[in-house]
């Protein structure tokens, strides 16, 4: 069970919001440097464990530069992404560059930064070379296990994902990046996405663990660090309960003192490339009630749309919805919870059992969606003319600050000529 609280109380969020019209985001900065130092805690039994963050997430700096002070790097696959984390003074080393399909202008950015560059195919490795001329000192590649391993909803099976080098691959490429004298090499994987079970993951790990072992046995290449990729998965629904860090850190743990410690590879450090799990609680999409619609079913109709929220018409993803004030009212009403957007999948909500809403512009209820403080505002879009919601941050002393102000009319027009 995980209980869906909200950070403010009523009076407080009609504050904010008379100051900052809905919708917004929300982030809680407390709520994310407590949950940074859960996982670094937890992960501790690994002395080289690193986490980069995946800026894909949650693309904001200020909130990169919070999770930078609490000793995260940056996970990117963008120019721009690779940008943010210059913003938010992560560079070098601490910059992963895990992209796929990628333009060599981009491997440049990637390679002038000095980030540690994961190469998504086996042609990447010329490619890289021309981009560059010559390869950088490390290199990591990244690992599709296929039919080893089973994926799950978001990411798809590893034999039909686009992801990775195939296991023959690996060896054919470490051996190729050997021989033309890198001499630091890394090997990543990313098989999941959202997903809860801890067994998974160490599956995950026992993969790359054995892996890494067979590497040193076949082709005397000694990696220096394991990327285990993102794909933790949060309680979006409040039956569900959290991943324990302490349960995975301990079970990868073991695995890494049966599987490396033997080989004689116990320098091997164990990275992370979190996004979801790092954020995604601590973020709230603000919006208010404005409409109610009754035809043959019951609708709410929000000032936010799909365009601010996209995943539950992507994937038919759960969020969970509160009224500000009525977090302890019973349901009443079974409706659907929308947007406005031309599109019949902008539903926040079908089917919902929520409690009495008030609607109006003015007086109308403050509705919060839960969760959505990864791959949330992020993945928003333009479509229909929608122009996307602002970020605030609710600092540590409570107060509230905007780290990104809402689209405008003349951000829309900025691209036309
Ligand atoms: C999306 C992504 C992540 C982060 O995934 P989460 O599920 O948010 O943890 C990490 N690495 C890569 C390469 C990704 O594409």
């Amino acid at each position: 069970m995980t209980n869906k609280a909200f950070p403010l109380g009523k009076g407080r969020l009609e504050e904010v919001a008379a100051e900052h019209p809905t919708p917004f985001y929300l982030y809680d900065e407390a709520a994310i440097r407590a949950n940074a130092r859960a996982i670094r805690s937890a992960f501790a039994v690994f002395p080289r464990f690193f986490l980069h963050f995946a800026v894909k997430a949650l693309p904001n700096p200020a909130i990169l530069r919070i999770l930078r002070e609490e000793g995260f790097g940056a996970d990117c696959s963008s120019l721009p992404e690779l940008l943010l984390a210059r913003m938010a003074g992560i560079s070098g080393g601490d910059v992963m560059f895990s992209s796929n399909d990628t333009p060599s202008g981009e491997f440049r950015a990637a390679a002038d930064m000095g980030a540690a560059i994961n190469l998504d195919d086996i042609t990447h490795i010329d490619f890289l070379d021309g981009c560059l001329g010559g390869l950088p000192e490390l290199v990591c590649l990244r690992y599709n296990p296929g039919p080893l391993k089973l994926g799950n909803a978001i990411i798809g099976n590893p034999t039909e994902a686009k992801f990775g080098l195939t296991g023959e691959q690996i060896f054919e490429g470490f051996a190729a990046l050997k021989g033309r004298g890198v001499g630091r090499f890394a090997l990543h994987t990313m098989v999941a996405s959202n997903e809860l079970d801890v067994k998974y993951h160490l599956e995950t790990g026992k993969l790359l663990f054995s892996l890494a072992v067979e590497l040193k046995r076949r082709l005397g290449v000694e990696l220096e660090f394991v990327n285990l990729g993102g794909g933790v998965g949060i309680p979006y629904r409040p039956e569900e309960a959290a991943l324990d860090y302490g349960a995975l850190a301990c079970g990868l743990k073991a695995l890494f003192d049966g599987i490396v410690c033997p080989a004689g590879l116990e320098k091997l450090a164990v990275r992370v490339e979190w996004g979801r799990v790092v954020t995604g609680p601590y973020g709230w999409l603000v919006s208010r009630a404005i409409h109610r619609k009754n035809i043959y079913r019951s609708y709410i109709g929000l000032d936010a749309s799909m365009a601010d929220l996209m995943r539950p018409a992507l994937y038919g993803a759960y969020h969970h919805i509160t009224v500000a004030g009525k977090e302890g009212a019973p349901p009443v009403a079974v409706c659907d919870v929308v947007g406005s957007l031309c599109e019949n999948n902008d539903k926040f909500a079908i089917g919902r059992a929520l409690p009495a809403i008030d609607v109006g512009e003015a007086s109308g209820d403050l509705v919060i969606i839960h969760d959505a403080g990864a791959h949330g505002r992020a993945m928003g879009f333009n479509y229909n003319g929608k122009l996307r919601a602002g970020e605030l941050l609710l600092r540590e002393d409570g107060s509230v600050v905007e780290i990104r102000r809402r689209e405008t009319v003349d951000d829309y027009f900025a691209t036309l000529v």
